[in-house]
């Protein structure tokens, strides 16, 4: 019997999750069909429910939905509590565990594709949505020194950087202003853009949170933007001589490391990676 597994969110249009997620089940000819799920939120609960059923493996989690299933899980890991967000839900013979593996993701692709190790880093990320909660709460259980969140609403900033101090956290809130960037940039090892700015098909396409003359040479910048590849953020990070890292690794890992909750088997990285760079390429044709 084929087994059932996809993406929730809303809207779904340019998820790319289902097709670097099923080039990895028929890489071990496995008989699962990897699904797109758009779910307004008004249906989210009995979508979920039905996940009890035998015939699904779980799912993940995506826009706007990671904050609301935390509440439909039976039982969950601790990393997914303390962001307060699941990206990966496993069914387990009726009950349903909730995990993130977006930090998991990013660090993954922090220390292999840019060869950065966080611990006594000063830290920037810009915004202050589910991403940006995942990515503070990485960085921090692996030893990064501070935590400046610069947000276009400051509230929201506060309210991130206030509950990384209930984990112990340097952390603070900036409104978002150039010369306040620049000045926090120039004493920063890692800018981590957790916006939308820059993603293809949302109202931030095309624009940047930063531009080339306010980047320090030798800095990483991390953009979570995986669409297009190569983001306006990545470009002037070059320009600027810092070192960039794109997107789509934590993209492809967080999906690897879902794949391996569900299954039990190792990732096949190598084809999700070309499978997903293809998906992107084919849509700017
Ligand atoms: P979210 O919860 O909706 O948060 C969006 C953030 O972007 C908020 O901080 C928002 O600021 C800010 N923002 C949006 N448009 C902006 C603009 N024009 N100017 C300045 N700030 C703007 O979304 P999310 O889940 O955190 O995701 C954020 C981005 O990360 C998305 O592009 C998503 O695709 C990407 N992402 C990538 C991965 C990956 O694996 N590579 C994983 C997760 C997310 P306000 O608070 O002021 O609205």
């Amino acid at each position: 019997m084929t087994k059932r597994v996809g993406i929730l969110g809303y809207p779904l249009g340019h998820s790319i999750s289902p097709v670097f997620q099923q080039v990895a089940f028929d890489h071990y000819s496995m008989d699962v069909k990897y699904e797109a799920w758009e779910t307004p939120s008004d249906r989210l609960k009995d979508v979920v429910d039905g996940l009890r059923h035998a015939d699904f493996l779980g799912a993940n989690v995506t826009i706007p939905h990671k904050e609301a299933v935390l509440t439909m899980m039976d039982e969950m890991e601790n990393l997914a509590r303390e962001i307060g967000a699941v990206n990966t839900i496993v069914n387990r013979e009726g009950k349903l565990w909730g995990y993130n593996t977006d930090a998991q993701g990013f660090l993954r692709a922090l220390r292999k594709d840019g060869e950065f190790d966080p611990w006594g880093k000063h830290v920037i990320i810009l915004g202050a949505g589910g991403a940006a909660r995942a990515v503070s709460v990485a960085i921090l259980r692996v030893g990064a020194r501070s935590i400046t969140i610069f947000n276009r609403t400051l509230e929201r900033a506060q309210k991130l950087a206030s509950t990384l101090r209930l984990l112990n956290a340097e952390a603070y809130a900036l409104s978002w202003r150039r010369e306040g960037l620049k000045e926090a940039i120039s004493r920063c090892d890692l800018v981590v853009n957790c916006t939308s700015m820059g993603m293809k098909h949302s109202p931030g396409e095309g624009g940047t949170p930063l531009e080339a003359a306010i980047i320090p040479r030798g800095i990483v910048i991390f953009d979570l933007v995986y669409n297009p590849i190569e983001t306006p953020l990545l470009m002037e990070a070059r320009k600027a001589g810092a070192r960039p890292i794109g997107g789509l690794p934590m993209l492809v890992y967080q999906g690897a490391a879902s794949f391996e909750l569900w299954t039990g088997k190792k990732a096949p990285l190598d084809v999700m990676f070309a499978s997903a760079k293809k998906a992107l390429h084919n849509e700017k044709a």
